[in-house]
């Protein structure tokens, strides 16, 4: 069962003046199956938490535990394997790269990793025809629409079968089909595989409603809707 245990998280970034505290002691529990919303004014941290759960970048201190273990507590080669092969991200620009068609796009936290089997084109094939690019395997990013474009880089995300499945601002840049259709796509994922932890951040109050869980960040606090002050 997949577990992600954050505790105590704070984040500051260095300047010139005082430190800029960030994240000021973020706790947060999820198993797999489970689907969390961030909500939350802009500046709030939510981008800040996502880049550490994720780990992407490290905390000035607290703890970060995903399955058992310490992400941080890794060297380097290490971090960047458990990371490869643990969490899929989906940024709110799709983060495709120009030159490479949707397949080798989708393909490519398989080549991170080392080199792409059989089974891993096979699996990129079937992620690309479930997000709706059957048509588009040899497409390059320019020749998509901006719908498609993120439909591919959720695909992308999902190659490797991470248990933790980041996305931030996901919708952010789509109308409201195109942003229906990817947050089908994130909630359909918990069918296929249920032992995965779904975390979305967004301003949108319809899409953090279909999570099972929505919270607020905060002036780098999460806290419940209730207790949201001005
Ligand atoms: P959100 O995603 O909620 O809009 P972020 O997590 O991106 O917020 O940013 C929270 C705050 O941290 C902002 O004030 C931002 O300017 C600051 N911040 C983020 N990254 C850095 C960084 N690398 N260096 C300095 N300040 C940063
Ligand atoms: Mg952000």
């Amino acid at each position: 069962m997949t577990k992600l245990e954050v505790t105590e998280l704070r984040k500051e970034f260095a300047t010139r003046a005082e430190p800029l505290v960030v994240l000021d002691g973020v706790s947060l529990t999820l198993e797999g199956g489970q689907s969390l919303a961030v909500v939350g004014p802009s500046g709030s941290g939510k981008s800040t938490l996502l880049h550490l759960v994720g780990t992407l970048d490290e905390p000035t201190s607290g703890i970060v535990r995903l399955s058992d273990v310490d992400p941080f507590a890794l060297g380097a080669k290490e971090l960047a394997a458990f990371r490869n092969a643990n969490v899929g991200f989906v940024f709110q620009d799709h983060h495709l790269l120009p030159q490479l068609s949707v397949l080798e796009n989708v393909l490519l936290p398989a080549l991170a990793a080392g080199s792409t089997n059989e089974a891993q084109r096979k699996h990129a094939l079937e992620l690309i025809d479930q997000v709706g690019l059957a048509e588009r395997v040899d497409h390059r990013p320019a020749e998509l629409s901006g719908g498609e474009r993120q439909r591919a880089a959720v695909a992308r995300a999902l190659l490797m079968k991470p248990n933790l499945v980041l996305a931030d601002e996901p919708t952010g840049n789509l109308d409201q089909e195109n942003a229906d259709r990817i947050v089908d796509l994130l909630v359909e994922l918990q069918q296929t595989r249920p032992d995965t932890i779904l975390i979305v951040v967004t301003h949108s109050g319809e899409v953090a409603s279909r999570m099972q869980q929505q919270l607020t960040m905060q002036r780098g606090r999460l806290v419940d809707r209730e207790e949201v002050s001005p």
